[in-house]
């Protein structure tokens, strides 16, 4: 009998085998197969590919005694589509390494049960989960919106409490890995066992024990990354996405997809509900409980009744009198209140390294990076510039065209790593640390800062973007922003909504367990708009503005759009290959294709980047047709075509 399979490879047909002495074959059971001069596993499919083409076929070689569900098979089919992802590659995520199949893995399955602490709902808690229950076990999603400090969790946590008494399987997605040693904690108090945590850097060894055990349902809750939405669920009751506007949901290398939208996908092919939790959504979310596709509930007080950061905006116009000083006097005044209480103080400011540009003072070199077309940032704890990028490193002894030495750099623009000796200045006698992906790199020394700040062992805190990802830190009560400025973040058609999410789970961080707490923002522009409604907090009017702007500008959610980004060692041949793309893609109709532009970062890792951008109404699946003509265009080999649905970055 012929079979398709689908082979974890660049394919999005699966291929015809001959079952052979193996019957019982169904879509889903995983098989070996000779394929070329090796062999592979594979999976059997639910379609058959239609050619014309005489192969001699291949015989199935070997069943494996487990096999996918039926669910998984339609998810790669629904991802593929979707995303424009080869139906293989999605695949290929699912099936994880050979080793998964080899070896067996004994796994003490929900360790020890340890002491749990009772908690408690209030009466909005118990308000919020019996309207979940309400809406029923089938396919809904629901938004659980609350302030920072409401205590979304503990609802959730009542929720998926509820799937693991019927023996169900539960999904947390979190948007960034940081954030599980502390949820861990607080997950370990509430239900006296530690969940399985699956993210990309985890150990081979941990991956197979948990592939395999999600795969006999003895698993029975995933707290994990994005990719932890390619687990061979059995029996999933309930997935539930934490912090759902974050943007780092979105995967923006390699296999482009939004996790938050096809964790929702596979809610709806597995029928069952999915919880996505934020104190602010994003717009799409917004947009679709405003128009009933989604389900609501909310939090309306913080936790303790602790009210919201007062706000004091510091203008650096005025106070400013040397350039290259970031900390001005009035903030410093305010926050020595702070020190002097032994309550901590944030500095926050979202760029990584000493100074973002370098140019030299005789010869007026800029310094950028060879391989891509970008400014070099100046770390200064490695003492080098380096791109963020590509992670090209180079020592800043340049020879100066000006003169027989070498250029004579001056730093302009702050990073964290300025402000960090700017703070070392004025408070010698204060425990300072740098909260910044470039500063923690091994998982022990992150632990170790965590531990130190909740302590208070740490007096002032210096951090970039990672700090307002959920952690809760009982001591601090300032917040700093060095420099608000919301005008040039560029490249990003959402930066607006960004920074309003940003800024109000930063100002979550602040004053949770005090009621005098304080956020300042220093800056060059203090009559914009953006920070005028971040200070008055009214993020209804806000969501309600930017839908009215996102509607006027043809933009999401109103639209789709898709991004075919094709990169090239060549500049003349990438423009040329995105010429002949568009004009099949213009053959489609109610659709428009914008460029071929350069894109705003023109050259990364040694190649050019041309973009096109497709437009369309979203009443119509576009995914479909582009397919069938993506299909038909023979694209050069000696470029590399990237498409990417539902862009969020446009650089
Ligand atoms: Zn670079
Ligand atoms: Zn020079």
């Amino acid at each position: 009998m012929k079979v398709p399979v689908l082979i974890p490879r660049i394919f999005d047909h699966p291929h015809t085998y001959l079952s052979g002495k193996f019957d019982k074959l169904k879509p889903g059971s995983i098989v070996l197969v000779p394929f070329g001069s090796k062999k592979e596993i594979g999976v059997i499919w639910d379609k058959q590919e239609e050619t014309n083409k005489n192969f001699k076929l291949k015989t199935i070689l070997e069943k494996k005694p487990i096999s996918f569900s039926k669910n998984l098979v339609k998810f790669v089919n629904w991802f593929s589509l979707y995303n424009l992802v080869p139906k293989g590659m999605v695949l290929k995520m699912f099936l994880g390494d050979e080793s998964f199949f080899s070896k067996n893995s004994n796994f003490p399955v929900e360790n020890k049960i340890k002491k749990k602490i009772k908690f408690n709902l209030n009466q909005e808690q118990k308000k919020c989960l019996s309207d979940i229950n309400s809406f029923g076990d089938k396919f809904n999603v629901t938004l659980l919106q609350g302030v920072t400090g409401s205590g979304k969790t503990i609802v959730y946590f009542e929720k998926i409490k509820q799937n693991l008494k019927k023996n169900k399987q539960v999904l947390v997605l979190l948007p960034e890995i940081f954030l599980t040693n502390q949820f861990n904690q607080r997950f370990e108090e509430y239900f006296g066992f530690k969940p399985a945590i699956w993210h990309s850097k985890i150990t081979k060894k941990n991956r197979r024990i948990i592939w395999q055990n999600i795969m006999n349902g003895k698993i029975k809750l995933i707290v994990g990354a994005r990719s932890s939405l390619f687990l061979p669920f059995k029996n999933l009751g309930l997935i539930v996405v934490d912090e759902e506007h974050d943007s780092s949901y979105k995967q923006d290398e390699g296999i482009r997809y939004n996790a938050r939208d096809m964790a929702i996908s596979r809610a709806f092919i597995e029928n069952i509900p999915i919880l996505l939790s934020t104190s602010i959504p994003s717009l799409e979310t917004y947009n679709n409980v405003k128009s009933k596709k989604y389900n609501f509930t909310k939090l309306e007080k913080r936790y303790k009744n602790f009210s919201l950061p007062n706000t004091e905006i510091v203008n650096l116009n005025l106070e400013k009198k040397n350039k290259n000083i970031w900390i001005d006097i009035k903030t410093l005044d305010l926050v020595k209140k702070y020190l002097e209480k032994k309550e901590q103080v944030l500095f926050f400011l979202n760029r990584r390294g000493y100074a973002p540009f370098m140019i030299c003072k005789k010869c007026g070199l800029k310094l950028a990076c060879p391989n891509c077309s970008i400014f070099l940032t100046f770390h200064k704890h490695i003492n080098q510039a380096m791109c963020h990028h590509c992670g090209y490193k180079t020592k800043t002894k340049q020879k100066c065209k000006k003169t027989e030495s070498n250029c004579d750099f001056q730093m302009y623009g702050p990073g964290v790593e300025k402000v960090f000796s700017e703070l070392k200045q004025i408070f010698p006698e204060k425990r300072i640390s740098i909260l910044s992906s470039d500063f923690l790199s091994k998982k022990k020394e992150t632990l170790n800062l965590l531990n130190d700040i909740e302590k208070n062992k740490i007096n002032i805190l210096v951090g970039t973007q990672l700090i307002s990802k959920g952690f809760n830190f009982p001591n601090l009560n300032c917040i700093v922003v060095v420099d608000a400025d919301f005008s040039g973040m560029g490249f990003d058609l959402r930066s607006t909504e960004k920074n309003i999410q940003l800024y109000n789970q930063l100002s979550g961080r602040a004053g949770r367990f005090s009621k005098d707490s304080l956020i300042i923002y220093q800056t060059f522009n203090p009559s914009d708009e953006t920070l005028k409604n971040i200070l008055q907090n009214q993020q209804e009017k806000f969501l309600e503005e930017e839908i009215y702007l996102r509607k006027e500008k043809k933009l999401p959610p109103f639209v789709r759009l898709i991004a075919f980004i094709i990169s090239s060692k060549n500049e003349r041949e990438g423009f040329l290959e995105a010429q002949k793309i568009k004009k099949s893609l213009s053959l489609l109709k109610n659709i428009d294709v914008m460029g071929p532009v350069t894109s705003p970062i023109f050259k990364i890792k040694n190649k050019y980047r041309t973009r096109l951008l497709l437009r369309s109404d979203n009443s119509i699946f576009i995914q479909k047709k582009i397919r069938r003509i993506l299909k038909t265009i023979n694209i050069s080999k000696k470029i590399k075509l990237t498409v990417d649905v539902d862009p969020l970055n446009f650089s």
